[in-house]
């Protein structure tokens, strides 16, 4: 069960695109998919004797010719022993994008979704003397500022997600920034709000014609003139925006609106995300990035002619 046999990659406007696995981990069916009763999910994914999916681990690595930017480090290899006996412990970033070329050295910045332990795992190491050290030593490390906060004290129904080891020191050193949602990271690349998941998980939007805006609403407070020259209204335009949805859509078989999953601390708001990520993300053909899915890492998303959500691939 090999995921990194292919590598993924495709080219945005100026950046390219690339994601590289941490690896697969078991994910227990009606975690993954909430609410959703097993007669219908398992028509999507498999499911063992003891109800475990296979969920993968999904990094995205830009590159801007100026910097190179890695999006959520996968599930780490700090895990307790408690955990590895529900997760497993792949481990295997470091040695993917190192077969990819790229060293700890090379990364400038790491953007964190969300700072659920699966997501943010290679965000630090140990030390040969057991202190917690960045594992990219060069980055500027960024994150929800809500998320940091609420990390801090969570509910007992989330506690076990949260592992300070990841985040505190590169807080404490200032190596990593927090953030509101809606900064501008780099030009084409920045990050907003969308709540349900968590409250505060952020997705980060990339535009790879950065000179361009593409992020703007293109609601009815533009002007006529406005909206008729706006590139992304003529079909056939190259595509240049990508988004690393994170876990509010994490696969692509999570991309119905009610099919969220049980982890969700506000179900409510996860479909209320959806909706209004699809309004864009439909219309102006974005490449969806899909954390935990272990064979389909991005795909376009459209309604087929009954209005059901597809995925088409992008490659
Ligand atoms: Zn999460």
């Amino acid at each position: 069960m090999c995921h990194t046999e292919r590598m993924h990659r495709l080219t945005l406007g100026d950046f390219e695109l690339s994601v590289f696995s941490d690896g697969t981990y078991p994910l227990d069916g009606g975690a993954f998919f909430g609410v959703v009763p097993k007669v219908m999910w398992s028509k999507k994914v498999a499911a063992d004797q003891s109800n475990y999916c296979t969920a993968g681990l999904n990094s995205l690595l830009i590159r801007t010719g100026k910097q190179t930017v890695l999006v959520e480090t996968g599930m780490g290899n700090k895990l307790s022993d408690r955990m590895v006996k529900f997760y497993g412990q792949p481990a295997q970033l470091l040695d993917n994008l190192s077969a990819g070329g790229v060293a700890p050295e090379d990364i400038d910045i790491v953007i964190n979704s969300h700072l659920h332990f699966d997501h943010c795992g290679w965000n630090t190491v140990r030390d040969k003397h057991g202190k917690i050290v960045p594992t990219f030593p060069r980055a500027k490390y960024y994150a929800p500022a809500g998320e940091w906060r609420y990390a801090r004290r969570p509910s007992e129904r989330d506690a076990i997600s949260y592992i300070a080891e990841n985040y505190d020191p590169l807080v404490e050193s200032g190596q990593m920034t927090l953030l509101e949602g809606g900064e501008e990271i780099l030009p084409g690349i920045t990050v907003e709000t969308f709540p349900g998941h968590t409250a505060s998980m952020q997705a980060i939007l990339v535009n790879g014609h950065p000179e361009e805006p593409a992020f703007a609403e293109r609601g009815p407070g533009r002007s006529p003139s406005a909206r008729r020259q706006d590139p992304m209204r003529v079909s056939g335009v190259p595509r240049r925006t990508a988004c690393y949805i994170s876990d509010l859509i994490p696969t692509t078989a999570h991309i119905d609106l009610t099919w969220g999953m049980s982890f969700d601390l506000y179900p409510l708001d996860t479909i209320a995300s959806k909706k209004r990520y699809y309004a864009r993300a439909i219309p102006q053909k974005w490449v969806t990035v899909f954390t935990h899915d272990p064979e389909t890492p991005w795909a376009s998303l459209e309604p087929d002619e009954s209005g059901k959500m597809i995925a088409k691939g992008v490659e």
